[in-house]
């Protein structure tokens, strides 16, 4: 039913019937599978250990909500932590300083550099109403000038006339000057790129930094490369140092793990994200998104934030109390069906689960929605206290009450009673299985 690592993590939990807190050996368990799938999604491994050691921390010991399941509470923990890790906020582009603010954008060749400067150009100008000045200082490759200046006819920015033969720095203070001349808010530098990091490309770079200061330095690196993209980075950041990341074909099936190690092993925020072709295919960063590809996890975290947020703790203790002494009534189904209700149904509650949206459709179908529930609960409170306890003595004549004081038919009243039947049929159950809970049984 699940994917990814929440399924992973859900089996090694079933094995378990144990309730409570998380034991080190379970969170142990648990992280073997966590630390797979970091290095299945591409994250370097001495950011996996790190990463792993902070879990731990903070696992060991948590209470386990009843309504979710051990292996979904590390599931939340993982997240939360590699949200922090991923950096919390997502930071926009640094202009905080003189007009024009030379704004340098670095990396190999084919990250999606050029394409990136003019979607950021594209956006500093309609978001921030920026008048915006792009340069090509790529004097190696024939077009690659030429392609600015397209990209920014469609974008309509304004790009630095070419001067064939000039090098590089010449081109970088000649766009600056205009810049200053014309009264632009921004420069943005496309630097060259090469195939592979080598000297002369570091070198370059260096010399158009110092001779125009940027106050904003962006790598552009390609989130598909994984790994490489890591040592990329590094290269760049010891060299000629950065202030920021745009990852790039973030649409593409990369996993993401990329992110986790370059932010860590850089220590720069990751600040743009690259999500097409399109010169409007340009995202903030979010951390939440990226930790949720890395977990391959579907909406759980949001399952469990659910059900910490409704699920009355004091309550649901109680209630599998009864259930272990087999005297779970009327009442307690009727609290049941409020929590839930106040999660938003069944349908609700199932279109979170990874994989099975897409039967959410059907299971309206099958009328297991809120006014269901709230049909039965009126029926519920229709019936005296000794039917609540002891539904055994509620024949003909007490239905008919029932449905008239409740406004239903008397099918729905029989139809209440058997499903509470079931209930206890299945109660029994669990409690032969150990008790995984009864929300769990509920939704299998
Ligand atoms: P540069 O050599 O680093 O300047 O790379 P380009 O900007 O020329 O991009 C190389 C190719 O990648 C082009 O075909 C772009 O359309 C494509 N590209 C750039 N960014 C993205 C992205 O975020 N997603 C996808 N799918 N393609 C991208």
């Amino acid at each position: 039913m699940f994917e990814g690592l929440t399924g992973r993590l859900g089996d090694i939990f079933d094995r378990l019937t144990r309730r409570g807190a998380l034991s080190e050996e379970d969170v142990g368990a648990a992280l073997r599978e966590v630390r797979i799938a970091l290095l299945e999604a591409d994250v370097a491994l001495p950011v996996v250990k790190q990463f792993i050691a902070g879990v731990k921390e903070k696992a060991v010991g948590q209470e386990v909500l009843r309504s979710i399941t051990p292996g979904q509470m590390v599931v939340k923990i993982v997240h939360d932590h590699l949200v922090e890790m991923l950096g919390s906020a997502s930071e926009g582009i640094n202009l905080e300083a003189a007009a024009p603010v030379p704004i340098l954008m670095v990396g190999l060749q084919g990250s999606g550099k050029t394409t990136s400067t003019a979607k950021i150009a594209l956006r500093l100008k309609t978001r921030e109403r920026k008048k915006i000045l792009m340069a090509s200082l790529d004097t190696r490759r024939p077009a690659a000038q030429e392609q600015l200046k397209i990209l920014g006819e469609q974008v309509q920015v304004a790009t630095l006339p070419i001067i064939p033969g000039q090098q590089p720095v010449e081109i970088a203070k000649r766009a600056m000057q205009m810049g200053r001349q014309e009264g632009f808010d921004v420069v943005m530098l496309d630097t060259a790129g090469r195939l592979a990091i080598d000297d002369e490309l570091m070198a370059e770079v260096a010399a158009v930094r110092d001779a125009t200061k940027p106050v904003e330095t962006l790598l552009v690196v390609d989130a598909m490369t994984g790994q490489d993209a890591v040592t990329v980075a590094t290269n760049f950041q010891d060299r000629v140092g950065i202030t920021g990341i745009v990852m790039t074909r973030i649409d593409g099936d990369a996993r993401g793990g990329a992110a986790l190690s370059m932010r860590q092993i850089t220590g720069k925020p990751i600040k743009l994200l690259g999500v097409g072709e399109k010169v409007d295919a340009l995202e903030a960063f979010h951390p939440d998104r990226i930790a949720g590809r890395i977990l391959g996890m579907g909406d759980v975290v949001s399952l469990v934030e659910k059900a910490a947020e409704n699920i009355d703790k004091a309550e649901a203790e109680k209630l599998a109390k009864k259930m272990e002494k087999g005297t779970f009534d009327l009442d307690d189904m009727a609290n049941q069906l409020k929590q839930i209700r106040k999660m938003g149904g069944m349908g609700g509650m199932l279109g979170m689960l990874p994989g099975i949206g897409k039967i959410k459709n059907q299971l309206k179908d099958a009328n297991i929605d809120e006014g269901i529930l709230k049909k039965q609960e009126a029926i519920i409170s229709s019936m005296t206290k000794a039917e609540r306890r002891n539904p055994d003595i509620i024949k003909a004549s007490r239905k008919r009450r029932i449905a008239l004081g409740s406004g239903v038919q008397v099918q729905d009243v029989n139809r209440l009673l058997k499903q509470f039947q079931d209930m206890q049929t299945m109660m029994k159950k669990v409690k032969k299985m150990g008790q995984k809970g009864f929300m769990r049984q509920g939704l299998a």
